[in-house]
């Protein structure tokens, strides 16, 4: 629709976690709105390959695409706010633009020149930035660079967005996102840092086109036209970005401060739509008028850094939308979780999710808290990690085989309900090996979770190296647990569900991450909804009581 694809470059300043990633989407889905095209993409400049080997604590969920590329969680907020799936090119590392410089090298293709940030690196991110575009379907490709402006590991991106932008003329432009830091003692906001920021920006060559400006407090009178002149910018072009009360609000407000038709127009685009977010007003009118409530406790090891649970958190945001119901997630420790203490943490909750993880570290509070929903018929979903402590929970308490556990957490169990996959056994290196990505899996008929669904074919995205151990199939299904859905090519267990309870599934994927604002992921949707029953059903009895 816009002929050639337009580059949106956009960067932070003055200090890391201005909410880049939420601006981009807003961005982003504005476009979209107005009926382009549109793809974001993150580049991160530090050395990992990819955050598939980082910690949670380090840098929050690592979110998995459909082509299995382990990523930054901003593509988590990509895909939530546009609907259309991202992939590995959306998201590229420093350590991954090294690693391609370095095998060409390797090859001999750069034919015996010295090779150098300038040119070598900084034209592999360009390729990166291009790649995008070179498909051919993007009317738009939004580039977020990660840390901050003046930070040394950003300076090869910030040269490349400078190159780009002298090449692409009126095809590109960037957006540089600021703080306007309020001082409480003088009740002001000052605008210095941001003058500092870009004057960072400008000795690297780099003139922003557009300013985004976070602030706590109402931007005054007067302050637009100050930046402006301080910064080279038009006054339009200074976008005021106030603390919004939800992510979901800010395209709304980027739309009244008019960002998109600043960027529109500063790309020379005339005539465009006129934009439609009436589903995503719908959306937003559900999930901040809700009519009921319901607590679901989260049970996990990194329940003090909520980043790790980003996507679960949004998913159940999004099932609740969808209920007309605020969902109030209960954040459990699972490392403080015991047989003693579990009704003191667990009780009263209208259902349980066990979330994914890896490693020993807080599994035995896990298979508590799997314990407490199966035994007091409270509506459970387990996640990966989380489905593998039903299935060890069952096996122990249900089956009798007390020293039942997976592999990963013990390595020589006499019972190993969960092992590693065949495939699995003889890799060595950690990054990139898991079972990453979508895979198909066939779901029973009539099952919970085909009920969810409402239908039995399904795709869902996959990151871990156990599996449920086949060997006990017949074992778990005598004594009431099912497999509820496998993959139907290799026949591994993919969702096992309890006959004798009213929703208990547990699920070796990761549906957190194909939920959108625009498709709410059934399964969550269905969660909530028995979350809801279950509530009824326990205030009846209460009254009954009473
Ligand atoms: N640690 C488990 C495995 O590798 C589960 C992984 C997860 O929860 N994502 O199989």
């Amino acid at each position: 629709m816009t002929g050639s694809t337009k580059y949106i470059f956009v960067t932070g300043g003055v200090t890391s976690s201005l909410g880049k990633g939420i601006v981009s989407a807003s961005l982003a889905k504005l476009l979209q709105a107005r009926g382009f095209t549109v793809t974001i993409q993150k580049l991160d400049p530090y050395i990992n390959i990819d955050p598939g080997t980082l910690n949670p604590y380090e840098h929050g969920e690592c979110y998995v695409t459909e082509d299995g590329a382990e990523t930054d969680l901003d593509l988590g907020h990509y895909e939530r706010f546009l609907d259309t799936p991202t992939s590995q090119a959306n998201n590229v590392t420093t350590g991954r633009i090294y690693q391609n410089v370095i095998n060409k090298e390797r090859r001999g293709e750069y034919l015996g020149k010295t090779v150098q940030v300038i040119p070598h690196i900084t034209d592999e991110i360009k390729r990166n930035i291009q790649l995008l575009g070179r498909k051919g379907i993007y009317d738009f490709v939004i580039t977020e660079v990660g840390g901050t402006v003046g930070d040394i590991e950003s300076l090869p991106y910030v040269e490349a967005i400078r190159q780009l932008k002298w090449e692409k003329g009126r095809d590109a432009l960037s957006i540089h996102l600021t703080l306007l830091p309020y001082l409480s003692t003088t009740g002001e906001l000052k605008t210095k840092p941001t003058q500092h920021s870009v004057k960072e920006l400008l000795s690297l060559g780099v003139q922003p086109d557009i300013l985004v400006c976070r602030t706590e407090h109402a931007m005054l009178k007067g302050m637009k036209e100050k930046i402006a002149l301080f910064c080279n910018v038009d006054q339009q072009a200074v976008i005021e970005s106030a603390d919004a009360e939800t992510i979901y609000d800010v395209p709304l407000l980027m739309q009244e401060e008019q960002l998109d038709v600043v960027v529109l127009e500063k790309l020379g685009i005339a005539n465009y739509p006129d934009a439609d977010l009436d589903r995503w007003r719908e959306f937003l009118r559900r999930h901040k008028n809700p009519t009921r409530t319901v607590q679901i406790g989260l049970v996990g090891k990194y329940v003090e850094l909520r980043d790790a649970y980003k996507s679960i958190k949004e998913a159940l945001d999004h099932g609740g939308a969808e209920n007309e119901t605020r969902v109030e997630i209960r954040w459990i420790h699972s490392e403080k979780l015991t047989s003693k203490n579990v009704t003191k943490h667990l009780g009263g909750l209208s259902a349980i999710l066990v979330a994914p993880g890896f490693g020993h570290r807080g599994i035995e509070g896990k298979i508590e808290a799997v314990r407490f929903a199966r035994e007091n018929k409270v509506p459970f979903l387990g996640i990966c990690l989380g489905m593998q402590c039903a299935v060890i929970e069952f096996a122990r308490n249900v089956l009798g085989h007390a020293e039942a556990n997976s592999t990963e957490m013990e390595p020589d169990t006499k019972w190993p309900v969960i092992s590693m996959m065949e495939e699995q056994k003889a890799k060595v290196d950690k990054g990139g090996t898991m079972r990453l990505g979508a895979y198909p899996c066939k779901l029973g008929e009539g099952t919970l979770t085909a009920l969810a669904y409402g239908k039995t074919s399904i795709k869902e995205r996959h990151r871990h190296r156990y599996e449920f151990n086949s060997a006990y199939l017949g074992e778990f299904q005598k004594a009431g647990m099912i497999a509820a859905g496998v993959n139907p090519q290799t026949k591994l267990v993919e969702v096992v569900e309890l006959k004798d309870h009213p929703w208990f599934v547990g699920v070796q994927y990761h549906p957190e991450y194909k939920s959108t604002v625009a498709r709410p992921h059934p399964l969550f949707t269905r969660f909530v909804q028995v979350a809801l029953d279950h509530q009824a059903e326990v205030a009846a009895k209460d009254h009954v009581k009473a």
